[in-house]
């Protein structure tokens, strides 16, 4: 995974269970401290995981 921000490689990805079948990634830039979240590979604003989270 390439940081959008800064094109670094260096990136931690966690995956989130929201429930038994929404999940998202949260990703971390270790070098700009950038961070964003993906479902299913498009990425997300964080309003929508919180109303994700919010629904289960
Ligand atoms: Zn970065």
């Amino acid at each position: 995974m390439t940081c959008p921000q800064c094109a670094d490689a260096d990136c931690a990805q966690i995956e989130i269970n929201l429930s038994d079948e929404d999940t998202v990634q949260f990703f971390s830039c270790r070098k700009c401290e950038f961070k964003w979240w993906e479902k299913e590979g498009d990425t997300i604003a964080l309003d929508e995981v919180l109303n994700r989270a919010s629904k289960n």
